[in-house]
């Protein structure tokens, strides 16, 4: 993985002084596409409608002040993490302390010397990028690549909630392998994890939707949320899951249920389920799953 900043990387200069707006701009614009307004009212008009890598933020403006426009920037879901580097008149302590602890990544006073802004915008970008990356590793599981039970965890909670609010349905898939240990006994545990692989790829393609995601729970647990489905087209896609996966045609001859691998399948619905919070619909796709398995496997069962 490269670390490059440079290419492609978008820099917002919020400025009202126009000679600051030219020296920044001419400091930067080799390195990063620049883009300067002049207002904190036209900064935020601006983040309406772009994104930037970085934002380098003038305190002293007529109308928004600094100040009042990174508080607003920390409340935003998309630029909150965007870092911004105060760059202003203000040499008192309190006021750079003020600055960084409104969230600033750094600050610099005017008269600032353009290659040390050069020099300190690049180095914030390289620590964002690797924050970034670990932010995205800490969410994927490893073997699967799919995502882990961290990001599950977090991400059930968002989606239960936002569906409770619209009043939309929301499915759940608890998914498990059927006679796995038995698996690995057999194929070893390299086979296994090549099958987990192969199950993982195989399930990610019944994501379509967006909002939908599978993650890998534990071991041999997938499970799959899918925002907005009915019971009905949950089960649908059940369906169209335990077909794929026999398809895959992974030899299993140590499988009581099939030739091949296979998966049991449980289903909890918001509505069908009565859950109240998203931990109950978690717990009711589980029980259902048990009860796939208690059935004969290599099915799907609805909690209802
Ligand atoms: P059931 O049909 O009831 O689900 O039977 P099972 O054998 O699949 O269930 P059990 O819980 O007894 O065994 C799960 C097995 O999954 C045991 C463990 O070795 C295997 N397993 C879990 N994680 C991994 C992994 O990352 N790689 C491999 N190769 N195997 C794993
Ligand atoms: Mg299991
Ligand atoms: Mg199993």
């Amino acid at each position: 993985m490269t670390m490059d900043c440079t290419s492609q990387t978008d820099v917002l200069i919020v400025d009202d002084d126009k000679l600051n707006q030219l020296v920044l701009t001419q400091t930067l614009q080799h390195s990063y596409r620049t883009h300067t307004v002049s207002s904190g009212e036209a900064a935020l008009d601006w983040l309406k409608q772009h994104r930037c890598n970085i934002i380098l933020l003038d305190i002293q403006m007529p109308g928004l002040d600094g100040y009042q426009v990174i508080k607003e920037l920390k409340e935003h879901p998309i630029h909150k993490t965007t870092p911004v580097i105060f760059i202003s008149a203000n040499t008192n302590l309190e006021d750079e302390i003020k600055g960084l602890e409104l969230g600033a990544v750094d600050y610099i006073m005017k008269p600032f010397r353009p290659p040390i802004v050069l020099a300190r915008v690049k180095n914030q970008l390289l620590l964002k990028q690797k924050t970034d990356l670990l932010e995205r590793l800490a969410a994927i599981d490893g073997l699967t690549e799919l995502p882990n039970r961290r990001y599950f965890d977090e991400n059930i909670d968002k989606e239960f909630r936002r569906c409770v609010r619209a009043r939309h349905e929301l499915s759940v898939l608890m998914m498990d392998v059927d006679y796995f240990k038995l698996y690995n006994d057999h194929y070893g545990h390299q086979k296994g994890d090549d099958c987990l692989k192969q199950i993982a790829d195989q399930l990610q393609q019944y994501c379509r939707r967006g909002g939908d995601f599978v993650a890998r729970y534990g071991g041999e647990e997938f499970v799959m949320v899918l925002p907005g489905a009915s019971i009905k087209q949950a089960q649908k896609t059940a369906k169209k899951i335990l077909d794929g996966i026999r398809e895959l045609a992974l030899e299993h001859c140590q499988s009581d249920v099939s030739d091949v691998i296979s998966l049991s399948i449980g289903i909890a619905s918001l509505n069908g389920s009565g859950a109240k919070d998203q931990g109950q619909l978690v717990e009711a796709a589980d029980k259902a799953l048990y009860q796939a398995k208690a059935l004969g496997r290599n099915q799907y069962f609805s909690a209802t």
